[in-house]
């Protein structure tokens, strides 16, 4: 039985208050969190007033519904009755009656995209729209479109397949020189092949089922001079394939990232045909027709590192090509009591220095996770449950940090409080050993006391190690013992810290923690005339 306290949630004074983005969560009444939601979807309760019936909703229908207690929304073409959730909603009722009785894939978007609505709403299910609004709505004139692309969108990438005896390439063509490794993630699995392929703001998609089997494992190698990436299966049986198989959803599309900047937000819900080579290649505007890929990965060991922080160490399949880019995150899919939730989580390095490491492992087949539980939380507690061999969900990446914004880089500074340390972690490895311009970084590392500071030895070390790297503790909650600095983070604390170098280096200021804080942070750093280049906040 999960331990869920049944007073107001969030507590008065949780992090929890804030969500990301900096919207506000409004206190529930008692009895009204997202564990007492759980138990009332199972209850067998009729949430949606039609007794198991699935209808076909018209837009007129839809508008119908938009009162508190007869509130419908539609998201992705799909029609909730959320008025049995209204109580249960973490952003409150009035964010929720925004959407009453229209569309509101775009506001969800905007505010928890993550959210796995499906399951967390799939007793509310009234049907689905006659005609998808979301195509009627924002299209734009040919042109327009056309434009946009030209204007915004990479080149058309492509693909092709050859085989031998024994083994199929699939070759894609991206057209872009500054892809890697961590650019392609192929998931194989039964006949289904996918492979999704970062370019700039965009996701390029592959997905077939394949004509014939191949083995589980396979390779993956990059052609950065011209920007191919080439995938080499290894066929089950020798025999020469006619064709490689047959499309599945989304293949050949090109798809702007959920990250991606607004530009392409703005154009959503717009689907145009392009007829390219021999097939029809789909570019979609809207940001959610391809949602979040999730593959199921084996906890292979788990270690204390404080008090309540775990370094969880997760082996992916050998069906699957993943690497998570510097500073992104993923999201990991526990089911609890029924429903599938969802929260992101950083991947960090094995540790932060290398006599620590484990001896590389073939094909990064391991992801690393440092995760605080909350005793109280409804998910970290779950993680917290597994046993080695156990699976968990873990999602493709997500994030807009750029690898580029290193590029002569002179001054790093890191700000992170509490588990804002995650992103800091590849971050501090990648500068400290990939980035030859780079004269010093200075991390600034607030936790309440001395028990929570994350890998504080490690730091340590690394600081005697590397005299480019100072690293300054702060505590909000010291004993009064600790001769440290102390406090929140402050213009006291930020203006004698920040220093340049020189007057005109390169500078990059990296910030996370709790929403308050990052916040905070920012508007400091922009007082101390930092500019929003020089600025990455992470936040979800
Ligand atoms: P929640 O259920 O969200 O609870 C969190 C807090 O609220 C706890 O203090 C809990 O006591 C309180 N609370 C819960 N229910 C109640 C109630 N009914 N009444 C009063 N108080 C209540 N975290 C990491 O540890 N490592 C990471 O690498 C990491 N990366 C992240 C990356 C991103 C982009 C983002 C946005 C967040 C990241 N996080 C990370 C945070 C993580 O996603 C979760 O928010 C965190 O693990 C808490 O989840 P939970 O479900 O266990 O807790
Ligand atoms: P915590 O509660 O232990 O606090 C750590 C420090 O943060 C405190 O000592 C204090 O200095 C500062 N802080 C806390 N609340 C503050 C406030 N209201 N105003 C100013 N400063 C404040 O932190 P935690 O429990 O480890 O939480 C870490 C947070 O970082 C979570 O909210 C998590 O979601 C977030 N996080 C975000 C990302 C990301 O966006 N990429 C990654 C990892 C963690």
């Amino acid at each position: 039985m999960l331990n869920v306290p049944s007073q107001s949630f969030p507590a008065p004074r949780s992090q929890q208050r804030v969500a990301s983005g900096g919207r506000s969560k409004v206190p529930l009444k008692q009895g009204r969190s997202l564990m007492d939601w759980i138990r009332l979807t199972k209850s067998g309760k009729d949430l949606t007033g039609l007794k198991g019936r699935l209808i076909e909703v018209t837009e007129e229908e839809l508008k119908k519904h938009n009162k508190k207690d007869d509130c419908w929304i539609c998201i992705r073409g799909f029609v909730y009755n959320v008025s049995p959730y209204m109580e249960y909603h973490p952003g409150g009722e009035d964010e929720l009656m925004r959407a009453a009785g229209s569309d509101g894939t775009e506001l969800f978007d905007q505010v928890h995209r993550w959210v796995n609505y499906e399951s967390m709403l799939k007793e509310c299910l009234v049907g689905r729209m006659a005609i998808k609004p979301a195509v009627l709505k924002g299209m734009l004139p040919k042109s327009q479109v056309t434009d946009t692309l030209a204007k915004e969108g990479p080149s058309y990438p492509s693909y092709d397949w050859f085989q031998t005896n024994s083994l199929v390439t699939i070759a894609i063509y991206t057209k872009q020189k500054d892809i890697n490794l961590d650019s392609i993630i192929v998931d194989h699995q039964d006949d289904s092949f996918r492979a999704e392929t970062i370019i700039k703001d965009f996701l390029y998609l592959i997905h077939i089922g394949l004509s014939h089997e191949v083995q589980e494992d396979f390779s993956v190698r990059v052609v950065e001079s011209v920007g191919k990436i080439e995938i080499v299966l290894k066929k089950k049986e020798n025999t020469s394939w006619d064709f490689l198989g047959h499309p599945l959803e989304n293949h050949n599309s090109l798809i702007p990232r959920k990250d991606a900047e607004d530009t392409y937000m703005k154009n959503s819900y717009i689907r145009k045909n392009i007829n390219q080579r021999r097939e029809t290649f789909i570019f979609t505007f809207s940001p959610n027709v391809v949602g979040l890929y999730y593959r199921k990965c084996q906890l292979i060991s788990k270690e204390n590192v404080t008090h309540d922080t775990r370094l969880f160490c997760l082996m992916l399949p050998p069906s699957t090509h993943l690497q998570v880019p510097i500073g992104q995150h993923v999201y990991l899919k526990l089911p609890i009591t029924g429903t599938e939730i969802v929260k992101p989580y950083t991947p960090v390095s094995g540790s932060l220095l290398s006599e620590f490491k484990e001896p590389v492992l073939p094909n990064n087949k391991y992801i690393y996770f440092l995760i605080k539980i909350y005793h109280t939380g409804l998910f970290t507690p779950e993680l917290d449950r597994l046993q080695i061999g156990d699976f968990v969900s873990v999602s493709s990446p997500e994030g807009n940090f750029k690898i580029s914004k290193f590029q002569e880089l002179e001054d790093l500074f890191l700000l992170a409080a509490g588990t804002g340390f995650t992103p800091m972690v590849k971050i501090l490895n990648y500068a400290l050993t990939d980035i030859p311009s780079l004269r010093k970084v200075k991390l600034m590392f607030f936790n309440k006391t001395e028990d929570d500071i994350i890998w504080r030895s490690q730091l340590e070390k690394l600081a005697f190690k590397d005299k480019r790297l100072d690293v300054e503790f702060v505590l909000s909650a010291p004993v009064s013992e600790w001769n440290g600095k102390q406090g929140h983070i402050s213009p006291a604390l930020l203006s004698e810290f920040l220093k340049r170098n020189l007057d005109k280096s390169k500078v990059l200021v990296c910030i996370c923690g709790p929403v308050p804080f990052t916040e905070q942070g920012v508007r400091l750093l922009q007082d101390l005339n930092f500019s929003k280049n020089e600025i990455h906040s992470f936040t979800a």
